[in-house]
């Protein structure tokens, strides 16, 4: 019977898989979804027989119903209320139960299994899962507030953390080393998770503005490992599977974003990343601006031969993606070449934009990445900014006091035109001011994006 639990788990995996591998483009996504919610399921039920199998009766059964029920119930709720651009925020809520579960899982199991003195492998597996599973359920929750943006300062302690690091490396050493000490494994195991969560906490505090993106991939990458650890401790191959999935996503992940920001793996994992204790710049409010109405960026699109347009976290949030297409093909049709240009980190999630845009049926050969254009972004008579400020802010390659200094930008500035949609002067998500406002060629359209572009079609279509 087991041979044929393994199979079926082995066939969930499959399920996995290939569902990940079909949310690759947004048209087969949504069967990749239900794929994978399938041999989830598929996994749930072969390990309610093998508990029925390995136990011989139901109350644990009724318990994994009852629970199945209310973690549904819950999960349903959060999605329903989570619009697509809080997505990062529900995320993060995901990998603080997948860090807790870990991390009750290593105690719980710490305090039901006698573990002899020769079994230190064992026990340092345990402590491993203990300390992964609170880091990250405390980091993604510190994550969560500062995504939601209900958590605004940053607060680093080397000393704190150095003594977090003591207690979770020095405790076990001086267990294994003296065996017959008075404190009990279970004592460890419990003193070990409170200092990940602290450590979790002080890991996610400096971090800020642009690099958050980062620490959600880590907390990511994090929670996988602690899941496979107790893939590990319970013998079960769907857990280490689904764990190992997670993990070396958000390990693949992580060093992408390293790149796409600029930053060292190495000081990400040593919690190094904080340049949001920087500087933020002058106010906006300060900033001597010009500005332009829908006739005259109409009127300065329609004569443009190559345009590019730059999307952001803004037309997200207006959903103006059909509109842009709508524009797009306008444009074209007066003669122009129109190219999308992508930020690794425009949005509020790894690949936002490109969704969005795919959503919209724009065609893959009009989007560029930033790597591609960048050295000859001067050839764009003009370049329109949708909802995006960070990724563009030229005081990420001038200003070493800014927040998002080092930070590769579209380098937006040196298009002979820029005009900049935006509701109003407030600034990105890293807080940071964008000096690229006051340049000579650029302009700003005030207005939510997605109304201002459909006024702009009509203007075009006068033309
Ligand atoms: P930003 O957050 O820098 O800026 C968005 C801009 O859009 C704001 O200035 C806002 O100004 C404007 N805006 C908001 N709503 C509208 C609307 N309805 N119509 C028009 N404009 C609007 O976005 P970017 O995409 O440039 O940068 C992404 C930032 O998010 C980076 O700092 C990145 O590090 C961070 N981040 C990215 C993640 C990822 O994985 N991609 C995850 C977490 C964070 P106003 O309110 O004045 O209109």
């Amino acid at each position: 019977m087991l041979g044929i639990i393994n199979l079926v788990y082995l066939l969930s995996a499959i399920g996995f898989i290939g569902g990940i591998k079909l949310m690759a483009a947004p048209s087969s996504a949504r069967n990749g979804n239900i794929i994978s919610a399938v041999a989830m399921s598929i996994a749930i039920v072969a390990t309610a027989v093998l508990i029925i199998l390995n136990e011989g009766h139901l109350e644990n059964i009724f318990l994994l119903a009852a629970l199945l029920l209310i973690g549904t119930l819950i999960g349903k709720r959060l999605s329903v209320k989570y619009e697509m651009t809080r997505m990062p925020e529900l995320i993060s809520l995901f990998n603080a139960f997948g860090g807790l579960c870990a991390l009750i899982i290593g105690i719980n199991e710490t305090i039901i299994n006698q573990l002899s003195v020769d079994q230190s492998i064992i026990k340092i597996v345990l402590l491993l899962g203990v300390f992964l599973g609170g880091a990250s359920f405390s980091g993604s929750i510190i994550a969560f507030y500062k995504l939601a943006g209900k958590m605004k300062f940053n607060y680093r302690s080397k000393a704190l953390t150095g003594l977090m690091w003591l207690i979770t490396i020095g405790l076990p050493i001086w267990h294994i080393m003296l065996p017959e000490s008075s404190l009990h494994f279970s004592a460890i195991a419990v003193i070990v998770g409170a200092a990940s969560l602290c450590y979790g906490v002080l890991f996610a505090l400096p971090v800020g503005g642009a690099d958050m993106p980062v620490l959600i991939s880590v907390l990511n990458a994090v929670t996988g490992i602690a899941t496979a650890i107790s893939g590990i401790l319970f013998d079960s191959t769907i857990m280490l599977l689904g764990g190992i999935l997670v993990g070396s996503t958000g390990i693949l992940l992580t060093i992408q974003m390293c790149k796409a920001m600029n930053r060292s793996l190495k000081k990400v994992l040593l919690g190094q990343t904080a340049t949001g204790l920087g500087n933020k710049g002058a106010s906006e409010t300060e900033q001597q601006i010009q500005t332009i109405s829908t006739a005259e960026t109409a009127s300065i699109l329609a004569f443009s031969k190559h345009i590019a347009i730059i999307p952001g976290f803004g037309m997200a949030v207006s959903q103006a993606q059909k509109e842009c297409f709508e524009l797009q093909k306008r444009l074209q049709g007066l003669g122009a070449t129109v190219k999308y240009i992508i930020h690794p980190v425009a949005g509020r999630m790894p690949g936002h934009m490109n969704v969005l845009l795919a959503e919209a049926n724009i065609d893959y050969n009009d989007i560029v990445e930033m790597e591609e254009v960048n050295h000859n972004m001067a050839q764009f008579d003009a370049a329109i900014i949708i909802g995006a400020n960070d990724v563009v802010n030229p005081a990420a390659e001038t200003d070493e006091d800014s927040v998002v200094y080092g930070m590769p930008i579209i380098k937006a500035y040196q298009a002979k035109q820029v005009i900049v949609m935006k509701r109003g002067m407030s600034a990105g998500y890293s807080g940071a001011t964008n000096p690229l406002f006051e340049r000579g060629n650029c302009k700003l359209l005030f207005g939510d994006a997605k109304k201002s572009l459909n006024q702009i079609i009509e203007e075009v279509k006068m033309i």
